[in-house]
């Protein structure tokens, strides 16, 4: 019989189960799908040798995650991090580039090079506090009250129609919303603008992360540790109910909410399963894989070095993009979430070949294949670009939701990520991990502090279930 009970192997399940493993715990992990690692996966999905990305590609905050930093992932597997973190293409062969550097990057920027600077300087000078506020547990008076109130004026500023106010020209503005849009939302708004500021100080703070090897090489060396300290993963595993669990002391959920209404049925309390089940998703993304003969020809100098593309144009255009999908639209010209990373990672893909991960957002469980409106933006910053495409792959937003049960409808983040949905994750509550049945946690995305490659969800309920189930406190988790 386990102490523990993982159920899903995401890199927030497997964040608990390697936080409950190092505290001499006995762990299991149970994964429905054949390989573990959930939005953690890397796969042939064409061709051998061409090593794609099946989720998450770039890792800005598993750098300046507390979890991964406590667990040293940079001394367990190699990261490369370009200098130039991100840029976003405009027509007539211009670019906006977010360097580390903050000088270089508001020399690029004219006339806007100052107020960019006056706008992320004082948070990439808080980097820590700006990372405990967004990262850690949301109720509670953050570690860094200055760096919270800087971030939250800015993003007040930058969700609102104020947003233009301080800036003349269209590169910075076309900068930060290529990153603002990465979450899902109408714009302006503050979530994208909290997610945008926040990715943004990273870049210039410390860069933007590619695991060599892809994404998966994170889910190896979690599961290395795992295993290191006596903890199973079982695969092709789904568990329905917990009735099918055998007992364990605690039994942590990477799962989303309506799983755990049907995993635990009617055990849960009535107000708790009305919280459930009127939990919301937000819309989704399609994703396109490429096979290239080539580089990305991008017009614009600089592009071919950024780890990431935000293409969708000026501003205005990402808005009209983003607005359509808020409202139920395909868009015509989609905002495109682009990484090259065989452009700095040889193992990516065979001589002379290049891969290219990409995805656009679309409405919640659209069966829509994006994949020639993503091509005509890429042709249209990189003329040729369709001359070099020698395979694509799309997964739909429905067919993101059947490969994994978390992104219902196709959305990634495993809830709506608006204001709402930030502080009812699922349910408002200082620790939301805990559900109303003893010893049953849940450490899924659909709990602060939200999506993305950080381990928090996981390895925050693990904090509590050590400490309310074992009376221990959290373990050493490093080398
Ligand atoms: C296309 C795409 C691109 C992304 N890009 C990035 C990026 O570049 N950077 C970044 O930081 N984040 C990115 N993300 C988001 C990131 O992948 C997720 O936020 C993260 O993986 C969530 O981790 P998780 O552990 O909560 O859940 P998941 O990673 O979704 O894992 C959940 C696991 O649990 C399993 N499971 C669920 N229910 C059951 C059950 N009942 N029984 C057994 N197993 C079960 C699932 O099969 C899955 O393996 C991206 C996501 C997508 C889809």
């Amino acid at each position: 019989m386990p102490d523990v009970a993982v159920v899903g192997s995401g890199p927030n399940g497997l964040a608990a189960a390697a936080t409950m493993a190092r505290a001499g715990l006995n762990v299991h992990v149970y994964e429905a799908a054949e390989t573990p690692g959930g939005g953690l996966r890397t796969s042939e999905l064409m061709q051998p040798g061409h090593l794609h990305d099946v989720c998450s590609a770039v890792q800005p905050m598993a750098l300046v995650s507390p979890f991964f930093r406590a667990f040293e992932l940079s001394r367990r597997i190699e990261l490369i991090t370009p200098e130039l973190s991100f840029g976003s293409p405009l027509d007539g062969g211009r670019a906006a580039l977010a360097y580390q550097s903050l000088d270089r990057t508001a020399e690029g920027l004219g006339p806007d090079g100052a107020a960019y600077r006056r706008l992320m300087a004082p948070l990439v000078r808080r980097v820590n506090g700006v990372a405990d506020f967004t990262l850690n547990q949301l109720l509670r008076i953050p570690h860094d009250p200055l760096a919270a109130v800087l971030f939250g004026l800015r993003t007040l500023e930058q969700g609102s129609t104020a947003w233009n106010a301080r800036f003349r020209d269209d590169l910075a503005p076309a900068l930060l919303t290529g990153v603002a849009a990465h979450s899902v939302g109408g714009l302006p708004s503050l979530a994208p603008a909290g997610a945008g500021l926040m990715l943004g100080t990273l870049a210039h703070a410390q860069g933007w992360p590619i695991p060599v090897g892809g994404s998966a090489s994170i889910a190896r060396a979690m599961i290395a540790d795992i295993e290191a300290h006596g903890g199973t993963i079982e695969t092709g595993r789904r568990i329905d109910s917990l009735r099918e669990l055998p007992p364990a002391k605690a039994t942590l959920l990477d799962v989303a909410p309506p799983a755990l209404l049907r995993l635990a049925g009617n055990r849960l309390p009535a107000g708790y399963r009305r919280s459930l089940s009127t939990f919301r998703f937000g819309n989704a993304a399609c994703k396109v894989d490429y096979i290239l003969s080539g580089p990305v020809p991008w017009e614009a100098a600089g592009l071919a070095d950024a780890g990431t593309v935000h293409v969708g144009g000026t501003r205005a255009e990402m808005a009209v993009a983003e607005n359509a999908v808020a409202a139920g639209r395909h868009p015509e010209r989609p905002y495109v979430l682009v990484s090259q990373p065989s452009r700095f990672d040889a193992s990516r893909a065979p001589e002379g070949r290049h891969i290219l991960w990409t995805y656009c957002h679309v409405p919640a469980g659209s069966t829509v294949d994006m994949a020639e409106a993503v091509t005509a933006q890429l042709e249209r910053f990189a003329p040729g670009f369709r001359d070099l495409v020698v395979q694509v792959h799309v997964t739909s937003a429905a067919g993101l939701a059947e490969y994994n049960q978390n992104y219902v409808g196709g959305d990634f983040a495993a809830g709506l990520m608006d204001l709402r949905g930030l502080i009812q994750r699922p349910v408002i509550n200082p620790v939301p991990w805990r559900t109303p049945l003893g010893g049953v946690y849940l450490c899924s995305s659909s709990t602060p502090p939200g999506p993305g490659v950080t381990g928090m969800p996981g390895f925050h309920a693990a904090r509590y279930a050590l400490k309310d189930i074992f009376g221990k406190s959290v373990p050493r988790l490093g080398l």
